[in-house]
């Protein structure tokens, strides 16, 4: 496919398997819904709004029409919860047979004990936790699901199959910013990467963010109450800034807001609908479900979801991430 006027395709795709999810956190879900059931949707069952989910099969035949106009490096799985998806580790190996160089997860984890040794059997390169507090309460708060035990065993489950692992922290203000420390030296005592994140505008909380919103600089301010660091220089389509202490502990903010990264942005989002997103400030998925076939329909749907992309800044949309795919 032709890249856009700042040099951006698509190489990395976010597969959106589910929009639903087992965890409720502030961020993703208003205090109204926090206690609608979870459930486990199956192939092509009715959910929410009515719409099908697609299955494995549905899934790859899609990624093979997007093959046919732009390679991609990376396939990261991801949701609402993508562990609920029931074929997941079949997925996983699909992805892998078709030659995807890294196949990834995104995931709260905590059902990840039971699937650790099957996903990396299937191929998985890289699982990131999305994990907001390491004392207990204080993730009930996030997430309003009592699972800290659980997710933390999650992660140890994917350690010990070999699975790189990665730390995803969402901070808000007055909710777990007293978290950033405990995340970090967590994060050392096992040896993995974590990345805090500025909370984003969007879903619920599109006009609430200022609320909550605790900056990178505030990030910064806090870890060096404890840690003297250095910046790191940043990998082109990165989302995130890295910095390591004086003891080679590294660390990364993906802030949105105060480093907004979307002039090299190469990510294309598609949701369990088979709507294809060009960027997440942009809540109008285009469906690619009707033209798989057509390559010229293809190519024109693909550059409308590149002509999504924002030039300089995330804009924030009232889609919750859960819809769309973190
Ligand atoms: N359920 C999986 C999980 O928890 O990792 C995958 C989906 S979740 C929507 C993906 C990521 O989006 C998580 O790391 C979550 O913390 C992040 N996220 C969701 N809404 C956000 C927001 N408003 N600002 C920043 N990050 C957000």
């Amino acid at each position: 496919m032709k890249a856009d006027a700042l040099g951006r395709k698509f190489n990395t795709l976010r597969l959106s398997l589910t929009n639903v999810c087992n965890l409720a956190c502030l961020y993703c879900v208003h205090e109204s819904d926090a206690n609608s059931q979870a459930y486990l949707p199956t192939a092509n069952e009715d959910i929410s709004e009515g719409k099908k989910v697609l299955s494995v099969d549905e899934f790859i035949s899609i990624i093979k029409s997007i093959l046919r106009h732009t390679s991609l490096e990376t396939v990261r799985l991801t949701g609402g919860e993508p562990t609920l998806f029931k074929d997941l580790v079949p997925l996983v190996k699909a992805l892998k047979d078709l030659g995807i160089p890294r196949v990834v997860l995104t995931t709260n984890g905590f059902l990840l004990k039971r699937k650790a040794q099957s996903l990396s059997e299937a191929g998985l390169d890289g699982i990131n936790f999305s994990l907001d507090a390491i004392d207990k309460a204080i993730f009930f708060k996030m997430s309003r699901r009592d699972k800290l035990e659980a997710t933390l065993d999650g992660i140890d489950a994917a350690l010990e199959n070999g699975i790189n692992v990665k730390i995803n922290s969402v901070i808000m203000k007055g909710v777990n910013d007293n978290q950033i420390l405990p995340l970090l030296d967590y994060a050392i005592s096992k040896n993995v990467a974590i990345r805090f994140l500025e909370l984003m505008k969007m879903g619920h909380l599109y006009q609430g963010h200022n609320d909550f919103f605790f900056s990178e600089q505030d990030i910064l301010w806090t870890i060096a109450t404890k840690f003297h660091f250095q910046k790191k220089r940043r990998v082109s389509s990165s989302t995130a800034n890295y910095w390591e202490t004086q003891e080679g502990y590294k660390f990364g903010i993906i802030a949105n807001e105060s480093s907004p990264f979307c002039s090299d942005c190469n990510r294309l989002r598609l949701d369990s609908f088979g709507n294809i997103y060009g960027c997440l400030s942009n809540n109008n998925g285009i469906s690619i479900i009707d033209c798989l076939d057509d390559d010229s329909a293809l190519e024109n749907r693909l550059q409308q979801a590149l002509k999504q992309k924002q030039q300089v800044k995330f804009t924030g949309s009232e889609l919750s991430m859960k819809a769309i795919g973190g």
